[in-house]
This record gives structure tokens, sequence and C-alpha cells, in this order.
């Protein structure tokens, strides 16, 4: 068969490869990105934008249903699922423009097809048409991302749960939806679909929502979610699922019922069935691509990126892999080692976070000064009614540094983006202490928040302290 050859290959167009392909491609190299379905990724498609689309449709909701308490009279207030599915449709059909237009811009190739490796750089394409096309890359890049993950419950499969893809395509509000899994997926969505008038359950197999999260994070979720009329089951260990989403479902070992099913208990890296051994790419136990820090994998010239690379699962996580290795190309040393992972939940209010929690401070032994303040103390979210949560910084306590932010609260995914500034400026917390802000901004309760510096935290075991 006709080989076709590349400077440049990549296996899925996800926001580490497509950067990774348009900017090789623009410094002349010759460069493609196969895709088996979703030009962009699913970001674009399918995860990140389709379901902040749909989140914000659900707080317009949330609006109209609060609007007496704006001096709103409310009458007949009614979701039209397929109104709100168009608008994210649309939504998604400019972003995949937008994608066509960089491709043809930068020069880089996107083939269309199901992609698999038959050797050492060298990736067999399943055309459309049912053709097939054999392509040989000097450099390879592996970017195929992650799918929602189906446990082995019996019955789960045969119930043909919802994963986010089809719950943020419906076009009827769900009865009575359970959600499997009290992660960010599960929460945001569940908050959403509430919003738009569903009976919402979620199942969460820990003892708390956001486990990973200090408590007060946890608690303060439950409380918004219970707030909502959301229902929580923690603890929850589903043995066996019975019916069909979409008519009736029975989770057997929590004895709920409801209407539909989302699954939303974890992501699983798209890593079978592409060949990665005739690559002579390993992978790990959960099948993620083994690399080092540089993202280089166990072949010669084959870099992966993203979710399939075992990097946190993030799209700016992605997009910084593809700085690092167009670097690493260009003969430089930059690595995923220290680097910032900030992460925003979309619920409503927003949880954000950089740098330390208080438990993994305390787990590391890192001794610190709490500033923690309710965003009560913050008298913007009283003009805008949105006064639930707080937000809390970790100093360390022997320099003046912020070692870590966490806020649940409105505008806390931008919020957190100020203090991710100071840190990487490496500025003591006096600085956003003594810095004017403009009144009544969110940004202004940096004040507070740093004049409310708590003496160190004792520890545990001081021997491990810094
Ligand atoms: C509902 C949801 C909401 C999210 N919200 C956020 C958010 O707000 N912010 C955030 O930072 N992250 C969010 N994420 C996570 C984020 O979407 C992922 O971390 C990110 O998309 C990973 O990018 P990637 O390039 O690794 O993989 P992907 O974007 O999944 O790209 C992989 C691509 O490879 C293609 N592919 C796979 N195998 C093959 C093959 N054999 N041949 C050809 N093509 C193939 C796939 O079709 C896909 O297009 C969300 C995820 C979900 C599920």
């Amino acid at each position: 068969m006709n080989k076709k050859e590349y400077d440049v290959l990549v296996l899925g167009s996800g926001e580490g490869g497509k950067f990774i392909a348009w900017t090789l491609a623009k410094q002349g190299l010759k460069s493609a990105v196969i895709e088996r379905k979703y030009i962009g990724g699913s970001c674009p498609n399918i995860a990140c934008l389709p379901s902040k689309n749909v989140i914000h449709s659900a707080k317009v909701a949330s609006y109209f249903f609060r609007s007496e308490e704006f001096g709103l009279t409310k009458e007949n207030v009614k979701i039209h699922m397929p109104v709100v599915r168009d608008r994210k449709r649309k939504m998604v059909d400019g972003l995949i423009q937008m994608h066509l237009d960089l491709f043809q811009k930068s020069g880089a190739e996107l083939i269309t097809g199901f992609g698999r490796f038959i050797g050492p750089k060298t990736i067999e394409v399943l055309l459309p048409d049912g053709g097939r096309q054999v392509l040989v890359g000097k450099k390879i890049v592996i970017s195929t991302g992650s799918r929602a993950s189906l446990e082995s419950i019996p019955g789960l499969a045969e119930s043909q749960p919802l994963t986010h893809i089809e719950a943020l395509d419906l076009d009827h509000i769900p009865d009575h939806l359970l959600v499997l899994g009290g992660g960010y997926v599960g929460l945001e969505l569940a908050q959403a679909m509430r919003r738009f008038g569903s009976r919402v359950t979620i199942i969460e197999r820990n003892e708390r929502l956001a486990h990973r999260e200090d408590l007060d994070v946890s608690e303060g979720l439950l409380e918004l979610f219970q707030s909502e009329g959301i229902d929580v089951v923690t603890g929850a260990n589903v043995q066996r699922v019975e019916g069909k989403s979409g008519q009736w479902v029975k989770l057997h070992g929590t004895d709920l019922e409801g209407s539909h099913l989302l699954v939303a208990t974890g992501r699983t890296p798209n890593t079978q069935g592409i060949g990665l051994d005739l690559a002579g790419v390993e992978t790990m136990d959960r099948g993620f691509v083994k690399v080092n820090e540089r993202l280089q994998t166990t072949a010669p010239d084959v870099w992966a990126v993203g979710d399939c690379a075992g990097s946190p699962h993030f799209t700016h996580i992605a997009f910084d892999d593809f700085r690092i290795v167009v670097d690493n190309i260009a003969g430089g040393q930059r690595t995923t080692a220290g680097r910032f992972v900030p992460f925003c939940l979309f619920t409503d209010p927003e949880l954000a976070r950089i740098g330390l929690s208080e438990s993994e401070a305390k787990a590391k032994g890192i001794s610190y000064r709490l500033a923690k303040i309710s965003m009560l103390k913050v008298l913007r979210t009283r003009t805008l009614s949105e006064t639930r949560g707080f937000m809390k910084a970790l100093i360390d306590s022997k320099s003046d540094q912020i070692l870590g932010f966490t806020m649940f609260g409105v505008g806390a995914g931008e919020m957190m983006a100020s203090i991710q500034i100071a840190m990487i400026a490496g500025l003591p917390y006096t600085a956003l202490k003594d810095a004017i802000f403009t009144h009544p901004t969110l940004s202004e309760g940096f004040i507070p928040l740093f004049d409310d510096i708590s003496v160190p935290v004792k520890l545990e075991n001081p021997k491990r302290a810094r």
C-alpha cells in the first residue's frame, strides 16, 4: 500500500495534539492530525465548552426561578430543552468551523478516520469510506484523550446509561436523574439538570463529595446541593443496576430508582486497540501511556500528551503539554515537573483551587498560616445576592509566600487567577493585602482575606515540617 510520509503525525485532535500540529506546520514541517470524530477534541465538542454552555442556560433558569427576589414577577416560566440544546449545538458548530479554519491557515492536514499503529512510527487510518491509508511520521504524538469509564457493575452497561455526551444533548428534562459519581462532571451536570427542573440524586461511593478536597469544601458543596433540592447519597455501594436509562432504572444496594442514569465515575484513557505495543509504546496499569517528564514515551521520537498520557485531566494542562513537546522538539528542556495545576469546578458558585489545600499541606508536613473569610465579608457578593461560600489561603509559616488558595464562591475561577499570578511572581501575601482594589469588586476581598492570618497551624508530625 502507498505510504504517505510526514515530519509530524498526531493521533487525535485534542488540545495538545492540535496545537503541536498547527505550530510545527507553521514552522514548515509537514504535519497531519488523524481524528476519528471530534474535530478539535473533546473540549469544544462534548466536554468543557458544551458543559459550560448548558450550565449557563441553567444559571439563567435559576435566575428566573429566583426572579421574585429581584423584583420580577415569575409567570409561567418554562424550560425548552430543545432550545437549550440548540444554543449549545450552534456554539459547537462555530467552534468546529474555527478549528477547520485554523487547520487551513496553519497548513496542518486533518485526516478523518480511526488511526492505529501497525509498526514503529507507522499508523494505519481506517477512512470513513471504508478505505485505508498508511502514514509514516518522523515524529509522532499520541493525543487520543479519554472517555467516561463504565464500571463492571452487573447490569450497568445493559442499562445504557447516559454519559456526559448524551446528557449534554438532551431534548427533554429527565423526571428523576440518578447521577453515579460525585466528581466534577457529575456535580456540574447534577446542578444544571436540577435547575432545569429534574429531580436529581447524586450517588457517591466515598463518604463525602469532592473527597480529595478539604472538609469545608465538601461541606459547602453538600449544603449548596441540598439547598437546591438535590439528594446526595454518600458511602454508596451500587451492586447491580436494573432497567434502562430513559425509562426506569433501579440501583440495587441503594434502593434508589429513577428515570435516567448518568455515569460520571471517572475517565478511561483511549489507548486500547490502537497498536501501541506494535509501536514500542508502553502503557501503565490503568492504560495511560508511560511518559517521562518531557512527555516522551518508551518509543524514540514518540510523545504522548493530555488525558491519555495521565496528565491531570484538564484542557489547560493538555495545552501546557503542547508547550512542553514543542519546546523539547526544538531542543529545549521544558518538563512537567513542579507545574501549577489550577482547577475550577463550574458549579454555581464555583470552586477553584491553586496550590496546596490544607489536607495536602498537612499530609506533606508543611506548616502554614491560614487566612479564611466568609464570602459575606466581600461586599460585592451582597450586591449580587450571591453570598454563599468562603475563600482561604495558605501562607508559608516562615516566609510570606502564598502556598495555596481555595475559593468556593461567586467568580472563584477568575479570582484564583489573580492569586496564581501573585504566586508565579513570588509576591508575598502582604502585596495583595496592601494593594488598592476597586470598590466594590470581588478582588477587594483579598484585603480582608489577607488581614485574617492565623498563627501557624500545628502539625501532627512536626519533624517533617519545613
Ligand atoms: C463533561 C466534561 C467537562 C469538562 N470540563 C472541563 C473544564 O471546564 N475545564 C477543563 O480544563 N477540563 C474540562 N474537562 C476535561 C477536558 O475535557 C479534558 O481534560 C481534555 O479535553 C483532554 O484533552 P485531550 O487532548 O487529552 O483529549 P481529547 O480532547 O479527548 O482529544 C482526543 C481526541 O482523539 C480522538 N481519538 C481518540 N482515539 C483516536 C483514534 N484511534 N484515531 C483517531 N482519533 C482518535 C478523539 O475522538 C478525540 O477527539 C471536562 C471533561 C468532561 C468530560
